[in-house]
């Protein structure tokens, strides 16, 4: 696929470095698994902050509980953003979003971060966060079949 710009929320950044393959509905995964793999890539793709639902909640079931303008989430959108020196309106390729993480977070800041949320407990944002640490790439997906 041409590069085209992602509009991610501020926490969203961080959930694609976690990204597994798990997600709320099916499509929802499949639209995430979609975007990942393009920042896999094309880590020079744009990303466009935005501060509020953005390309990924588009995906969110309509018919789960709704959560996407939650006050909690904009709190949780704008932590991530402060810790990581970003402001909705700036636009980046990926590649400068992961080397900010690389260079002003430490795995373990997840769970101060994302402590409201119900994925934390799985450990697989804060081993991306350690992957990215290390200076690799976003590794390949588990193949659909074995989530
Ligand atoms: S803990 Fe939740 S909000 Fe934080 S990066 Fe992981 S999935 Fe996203």
């Amino acid at each position: 696929m041409a590069n085209r710009e992602i509009r991610l929320r501020g926490h969203h950044l961080l959930c694609l470095l976690g990204f597994r393959g798990m997600g709320y509905s099916a499509a929802f995964s499949a639209n995430m698994r979609e975007v990942y793999n393009e920042l896999r890539d094309e880590p020079q793709t744009l990303v466009s902050i935005i501060g509020g639902p953005d390309d990924l909640c588009a995906c969110f079931p309509k018919d789960a509980e709704q959560h996407c303008e939650n006050r909690s989430v904009y709190e949780h959108d704008k932590r991530i953003l402060e810790k990581l020196g970003f402001a909705a309106g700036m636009t980046l390729p990926w590649a400068d979003v992961t080397l900010r993480v690389r260079d002003r977070m430490q795995p373990e800041d997840i769970n101060t971060l994302c402590y409201t949320c119900e994925w934390r407990s799985y450990g697989v944002c804060e081993a991306g966060v350690r992957t990215i640490k290390k200076g690799s790439p976003l590794p390949p997906l588990p193949p659909l079949s074995h989530l």
